[in-house]
């Protein structure tokens, strides 16, 4: 299976991967979380990118699509994979296309996980992330005790909040979801292959629909598909 999970910063897109990767065992594959690997080993790729990531800007399309190439090539992703924060842009999505074509795997179904803004600052401003084992934590939805057994950091998780959820870039975040990001619906609308769901639900909640539309057939070019 081959997915994109598209939704603005703070939809849920990590949260509910860590659930798709237990649940359909093919990796997450998440730019953000690459590119902050990077950023923490301080590699060349990893300073060019922080000033943009630290202004809650889109890195350059090169670095991105030299990461995403490099991830998608290694033996794990075979199987398939979910694409988590990636594609941002519409000359992402269309790199993504060629890589994929070449690959001879297209894209099964890019679901788009639909939320208010609101709901989103609320979430951002409380999302915290466990500096030990990456799991996502949120001070107000899902406190630590609230997720499921973990062996690496022994279910004691060190939170840390991102420096990009601090009030002052997390508007800027959104702005350039909107600009940027979103049009990604209608590109992939055209293209077949996007399915909806509410995102503004208990994490449980939004899995089983995230599973069911997964398994649901494309929607019709220019319908929009709601539950
Ligand atoms: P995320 O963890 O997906 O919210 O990404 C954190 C930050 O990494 C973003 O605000 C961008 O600065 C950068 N980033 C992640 N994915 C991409 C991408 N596909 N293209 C450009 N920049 C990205």
């Amino acid at each position: 299976m081959r997915i994109v999970l598209l939704g603005a910063p703070g939809s849920g897109k990590g949260t509910q991967s860590q659930r798709l990767v237990e649940t359909y065992a093919i990796p997450q594959v998440s730019t953000g979380d690459l590119l902050r690997e990077a950023v923490g080993k301080k590699t060349d790729l990893g300073l060019r990118a922080k000033a943009a990531m630290d202004a809650g800007k889109l890195v350059e399309d090169s670095i991105v699509l030299g990461m995403i190439r490099e991830r998608l090539a290694q033996p794990d992703a075979e199987r398939g994979f979910i694409l988590d924060g990636f594609p941002r842009n519409i000359a992402q999505a269309e790199a993504l296309t060629l890589l994929l074509a070449d690959l001879g795997t297209p894209l099964d179904a890019v679901i788009l996980m639909n939320i208010d803004t609101a709901v989103l600052l609320k979430r951002l401003s409380g999302r915290r992330i466990c500096e030990d084992c990456g799991r996502v934590f949120n001070v107000f939805t899902s406190p630590p005790g609230s997720l499921p057994n973990c062996e690496r950091c022994g279910d004691k998780p060190r939170l840390i909040q991102r420096p990009d959820d601090k009030e002052e870039v997390i508007g800027k975040r959104l702005e350039v979801f909107e600009a940027q990001t979103k049009p990604l619906v209608e590109h992939y609308r055209a293209a077949g292959l996007l399915r909806v769901i509410n995102a503004d639900a208990e994490v449980e909640t939004v899995f089983v629909d995230l599973t069911a539309a997964v398994g649901r057939p494309a929607a019709v070019p220019g319908v929009a598909l709601r539950r």
